[in-house]
């Protein structure tokens, strides 16, 4: 491989989505490229759960699996590195690496991920995936029937809080300002003793990311063994924005079933363009992404 080649498909972003696109890809006897930053959302965290076959892997060590299988296809090449730049050509792409590098190709596949936006609570982004999670189906599992934490509020905080009571009753509320709950919400925090604090937050006090406690503006301190969150999020890569691609109201790619970004040419799989945020949903549609990548092509040669 070198700078200039010619590819049918470059992938930006070779985690869970990309990896399953290039699955579908290679099987298809197409020549891809997978361009990958090797910063994958969950790196922080110790183990992956919820995917069949690798429930409870390192996350690290599902990619590694997924890799390997993948560049067995002869006609998938895979570079480590960052795309910095996309240039649309007649009939394609080139696409630019922060070391200088350009390749080209018929189609673009965005498996670029989102980034999680951490809050300026001290000891938050430390916390991150291993004792501050996000999702009960992940991590639910492992901290059920323990002194919980949420930190929410509003309606969203609500429908959050009313999932959690699932995996445990020991719940409080941290909304670290003024709560914003309707009355029929709170009779119902009251009916399952959910306590509501309010105190500004200013740490989470922690052990190699495992909290133990939560401190407060007026000194006081509060035992917890987890906490939920979930911080606002931003798309993985901006290259998206500058080749077009719309967004959804909650700034997931938009596209349709076939994994069509609205503009031509260019697809999206993964986190960047789901809901359902997860390995086993990543890889569903990076392997739906693969396989009509490859059926577009068929229908523009044949
Ligand atoms: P990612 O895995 O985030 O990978 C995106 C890749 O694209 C990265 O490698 C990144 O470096 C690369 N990239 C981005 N921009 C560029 C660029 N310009 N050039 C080159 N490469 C680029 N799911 C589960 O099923 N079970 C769990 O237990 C679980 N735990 C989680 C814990 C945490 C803390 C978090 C945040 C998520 C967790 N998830 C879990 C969700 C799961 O990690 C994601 O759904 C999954 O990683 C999405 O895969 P993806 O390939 O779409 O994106
Ligand atoms: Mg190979």
């Amino acid at each position: 491989m070198k700078s200039g080649d010619n590819y049918d498909v470059i992938i930006i972003g070779g985690s869970y989505a990309g990896l399953a696109a290039a699955m579908s890809l290679g099987r298809s006897l197409r020549r891809v490229l997978i361009i990958d930053a090797g910063k994958p959302c969950n790196r922080q965290t110790p183990h992956s759960h919820n995917f069949i076959t690798h429930d409870g892997d390192k996350p690290a060590a599902i990619a590694a699996a997924a890799k390997a299988e993948v560049l067995k296809y002869a006609s998938v090449r895979y570079r480590e590195g960052a795309v910095t730049a996309v240039t649309p050509l007649p009939g394609g792409f080139t696409v630019h690496t922060e070391v200088g590098e350009s390749f080209e190709s018929t189609k673009l596949v965005f498996a670029t991920g989102l980034k999680d936006n951490m809050p300026a609570i001290p000891g938050f982004a430390a916390c991150w995936g291993i004792s501050v999670i996000h999702c009960p189906y992940c991590h639910g599992y492992e901290v059920r029937n323990v002194p919980t934490g949420i930190l929410a509020n509003g309606n969203m905080g609500y429908e959050f809080v009313k999932l959690i009571s699932n995996w445990t009753k020991d719940l409080t509320i941290f909304t670290n300002g003024t709560p914003d709950f309707t009355e029929e919400q709170l009779s119902r925090f009251k009916k399952h003793h959910i306590n509501i604090i309010d105190k500004p937050i200013t740490a989470f006090n922690h052990q190699n990311g495992q909290i133990n406690t939560i401190s407060f503006a007026d000194n006081s301190e509060l035992p917890v063994t987890a906490i939920y969150a979930r911080p606002p999020f931003t798309q993985g890569c901006e290259l998206i924005n500058t080749l077009g691609c719309e967004l959804t109201e909650s700034g997931l790619l938009k596209t349709d079933i076939f994994q069509r970004t609205t503009v031509p040419g260019v697809y999206a799989c993964g986190d960047n363009m789901t809901m359902g945020r997860s390995v086993a949903q990543a890889v569903a549609t990076g392997t739906m992404a693969g396989a009509f990548v490859n059926k577009d092509l068929i229908e523009l040669f044949f």
